[in-house]
């Protein structure tokens, strides 16, 4: 089943060398979601050819600009194209206040149903779960209110064994409740057990956004163990000072917070404009975690085989 997350922008503040401001496409099992929308994003999705009716949850970090300037485009577009389906956004208090004031002076009467959801970015706390994935905010420290999301994938179900289905003689009315790993009760009382007649689910994965936040250990209980973790690598190493004004993180560190959490994979983004190469960037992260890969626009990563 797939989990991956595609990257459509990796660069923090401006676009600039090629990069764009943050925006991601997390697909699990075909179903999508997007992380951020700063500018550009549309025409990366179109670039990309990610099908954006897809999206039906938006998740945003925080209301620095290079995290949402794409939103109000998007949302148009889908007006324009006639969208039946709710769109849901999940962003700190503002969200729903800067986009309103926008559709109010262009006199946008939006046709679906755009649904806000405010959520407190100083908790960690489950804010969505379908049938396939829960969805939980990890506070980040930043300048303003701001948070990472945790996608927990759901356990899947047991796999049946047709040919123990058939010799028991069960009927398909009960595949369901096996499939959830109910016993079977015959006829005449006796039982068997479901790990005869069906497999353990394949183990559920986990992905952790965190975009921009200082260093802060705090988030490696919530991360801990992650099969993949992006996190924010704003500066390289000689400009830790600076990444402590602009509550930003830097190569070290984040590499720093992928190892004492036990990740097995980080990938590193937001990066500076400074920054026209990024392979020091790389090269810098590695020397603390061998696993990191850069957040390079228009590749996906897999998370299941991180
Ligand atoms: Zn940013
Ligand atoms: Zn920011």
């Amino acid at each position: 089943m797939t989990f991956s997350v595609t990257i459509l922008g990796s660069n923090s503040a401006i676009p600039v060398h090629g990069r764009h401001p943050s925006a991601q496409v997390i697909n699990i099992h075909d179903q999508l979601f997007l992380v951020d929308c700063g500018e550009g994003t549309q025409m990366r999705m179109n670039e990309f050819k990610i099908r954006r009716s897809r999206i039906h949850q938006i998740f945003i970090s925080h209301l620095h600009g290079d995290h949402y300037f794409g939103l109000i485009g998007l949302i148009n577009s889908y007006h324009l194209l006639k969208r039946q389906e709710p769109l849901h956004i999940y962003a700190p208090a503002g969200m729903q206040e800067i986009i309103e004031v926008q559709l109010k002076n262009s006199r946008t009467e939006i046709a679906y149903e755009l649904l806000f959801h405010t959520i407190d970015a100083s908790t960690n706390k489950k804010i969505f779960e379908n049938d396939i994935v829960e969805v939980y905010t990890i506070p980040m420290n930043h300048r303003i209110e701001c948070c990472g999301f945790f996608f927990r994938e759901k356990k899947g179900l047991r796999k049946l064994l047709p040919e123990k289905l058939q010799q028991h003689e069960i009927p398909q009315a009960y595949y369901n409740a096996l499939k959830q790993g109910d016993d079977y009760i015959k006829k005449d009382g006796s039982i068997i057990k479901n790990d005869e007649l069906t497999l353990a689910p394949q183990p559920s994965h986990t992905y952790a956004c965190c975009s921009d936040t200082l260093f802060n250990e705090q988030i490696i209980p919530i991360i801990s163990g992650a099969d993949l973790l992006y996190h924010e690598t704003t500066f390289m190493n000689d400009s830790a000072a600076r990444a402590v004004i602009t509550f930003h993180s830097t190569t070290l560190q984040a590499a720093e917070i992928a190892k004492k959490a036990n990740v097995k994979k980080l990938l590193i983004g937001h990066f500076s404009a400074k920054y026209e190469s990024l392979q020091p960037v790389l090269e810098e992260a590695q020397q603390v975690f061998k696993e990191t890969v850069l957040a390079e626009e228009g590749k996906t990563f897999s998370v299941e085989n991180a």
